[in-house]
Parts: C-alpha cells; sequence; structure tokens
C-alpha cells in the first residue's frame, strides 16, 4: 500500500532528517520533492498546493530551524498535515438509531461494493455483534442477487429472499419489514451498480433512499482509480447524501491519490479500506496509521 509514494518520500525525509542544521532553503527544496512526488501520487493539484503552502510555512518557522533536531521537527509537520488531508481523525459508522438500522451500499459496479457489503456485515456481525440482514436490489445485472446470497452464506449472515420481478423499491420495503419482523439490528441494502453516473440509475437510488432513510450511505470506490474515484464521489454527493466512503483495492494502490484527495475534495470521510479479496480484508480507514505507513 503506498508504496511508490512511500519511497519518494522516505528518499526526501532521510536525507533533511540526516542534517544537523536546516536552512529555509534546504525546508523549500525538500518542499518542491514533496510536491512532485505528491502529483506523481495522483493527489489533486489544488490538494497538492495547500498541503505544501501550509506546511512550508510551519516548517520555516525560527523555532523549527532553530530547534536541535529540525529534519524530525519537519517530518513531524508533515506527518500531521498528512493525517489532516487523510480525514484528521477515524470516522466510525453511526448506527444509533431505532433498528433496523439501514445502511445503503451505492457506486459503480466492479469498484467492490458487494464484496464490501459482506465485508461490512461478516465485520458488523462478528466484531460488534449485531445481527445484520443484506438484501441485493440490483436487479439489472444478471446474478447480482445471488452474488450476495452466496456471500452472505460465506460470512454467515442472512440474505433476504429472492422474488424475482420486484423492483428496487419494492424489494428494499419487503427488506425494511423483514429485517423488522426478525428483530434485525442493521440492514444493508446493496444497490445496483452502474457503469457511469447515470440519472435513471441516481433517481432509483434516491427512491430507495426515500423509502429506507439509511442512517449510513457508503459509496465504494476504487483506490486503483485515482482522481476518477474522487469524481465519481464528488457526482454521487451531489445526488445522494454521502455519510462515508469505503476505498476498495487499497491493497494493490501503490500511488495513494484517491485516499489523499477524497476528503479534502469531497469532504466526505473514507470510512473503511478494503485490503484484498477475502471477505475479512476490510479496516476500519485510521487517518494516522496511514500517513505512518506513508512516511515509514
Ligand atoms: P461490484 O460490481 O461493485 O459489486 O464489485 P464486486 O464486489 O463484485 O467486486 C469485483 C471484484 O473486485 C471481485 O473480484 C472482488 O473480489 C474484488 N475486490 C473487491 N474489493 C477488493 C479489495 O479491497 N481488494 C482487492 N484486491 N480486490 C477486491
Amino acid at each position: 500500500m503506498f508504496d511508490s509514494l512511500s519511497d519518494r518520500l522516505g528518499g526526501v525525509f532521510d536525507r533533511l532528517r540526516g542534517r544537523g542544521a536546516l536552512s529555509e532553503d534546504d525546508v523549500r527544496g525538500a518542499m518542491r520533492e514533496v510536491r512532485i512526488a505528491l502529483l506523481e501520487a495522483d493527489v489533486a493539484l489544488p490538494v497538492v498546493r495547500r498541503f505544501v503552502d501550509n506546511v512550508t510555512e510551519l516548517a520555516i518557522g525560527q523555532s523549527v530551524l532553530r530547534s536541535v533536531t529540525p529534519g524530525q521537527q519537519v517530518v513531524k509537520i508533515v506527518n500531521d498535515a498528512l493525517v489532516e488531508m487523510l480525514g484528521g481523525g477515524t470516522a466510525e459508522l453511526d448506527l444509533v438509531a431505532t433498528p433496523p438500522v439501514v445502511i445503503m451500499m451505492v457506486g459503480l459496479q466492479g469498484s467492490g461494493k458487494t464484496t464490501s457489503t459482506a465485508k461490512i456485515a461478516k465485520l458488523l456481525k462478528e466484531k460488534h455483534g449485531k445481527k445484520v440482514m443484506m438484501a441485493s436490489l440490483d436487479v439489472n445485472r444478471p446474478a447480482a442477487q445471488e452474488q450476495l446470497k452466496v456471500l452472505g452464506e460465506q460470512v454467515g449472515v442472512a440474505t433476504l429472499p429472492i422474488i424475482v420481478g420486484q423492483l428496487p423499491v419494492e424489494i428494499a420495503t419487503r427488506a425494511l419489514n423483514a429485517a423488522k419482523l426478525q428483530a434485525v439490528d442493521v440492514l444493508m441494502l446493496d444497490t445496483a451498480g452502474r457503469l457511469h453516473v447515470d440519472q435513471a440509475l441516481m433517481d432509483e437510488m434516491k427512491a430507495v433512499s426515500a423509502i429506507s432513510v439509511p442512517k449510513e450511505t457508503l459509496l465504494v470506490v476504487d483506490a486503483l482509480t485515482g482522481q476518477d474515484a474522487v469524481n465519481v464521489a464528488q457526482s454521487f454527493s451531489g445526488e445522494v447524501d454521502l455519510t462515508g466512503i469505503v476505498l476498495t483495492r487499497m491493497d494493490g494502490d501503490a500511488r495513494g491519490g484517491a485516499a489523499l484527495s477524497m476528503r479534502a475534495v469531497t469532504g466526505k470521510p473514507i470510512k473503511f479500506a478494503g485490503t484484498g479479496e477475502k471477505l475479512d480484508a476490510i479496516e476500519p480507514f485510521h487517518p494516522e496509521r496511514v500517513a505512518g505507513r506513508i512516511l515509514g
């Protein structure tokens, strides 16, 4: 995860730390390299600019340059700014509501939405002791409902029985009723994937949201798509009230651009990171840990 960005930044900061004293020019030189590293990592340009300007201003302060370990202080400033850029603290799911609490999952086809639905269901069941039910509202892609059922069996979470021919809103209504009857704590609705941001499907998503009143609406995006992931998040957040992002395929993401730009560009917190194909390969997104990983 973030290997190439980490290597680039590691080189810059090793050089800084290796020097006893630092001049303003040394800091500015290092920040130029940081800027290039972030741009190569596909971080959005305005985000890079703001980051570099903030860090430079703090780092060329006299208290830093005159300190005993200026290199280390600069790295600490960069670390804090990275944590901030990644969203500050960990954004937890908010499931405080009368059950069944609804989590609506949305996203483009192939982003890892159905897999993430099952992963989160497993996590809620095993780590939080919740009784979870999942329902697929995807009537566009043949076998989507079947896929969720199979995943449900693998993670030991109930899925709503499939009735062929029902519309998404009808399935959502049936899921809500079933969840109430069965005293389910959390109902996860896996909405239809889409190839691109498409108005008909957006309207469908809004209709499902209106009747199910989700406490969490999580957008699943693929980290490997970099700035596209951020653009997708912006498009979706213009249509529905997203409460968080699930960033998948972080396991293969050497660059980190989506993770680093997401919060600053969209204002939405990354709540989970998908880290592999296995159904336990998901973790809450911890900005401090991710920053630590990037800085090595
Ligand atoms: P959907 O069309 O958005 O529902 O996508 P799927 O959930 O069917 O996932 C598409 C593919 O991506 C599957 O092969 C998943 O195993 C894989 N996948 C999902 N999340 C991750 C992840 O975090 N890391 C990796 N490496 N693969 C993932």
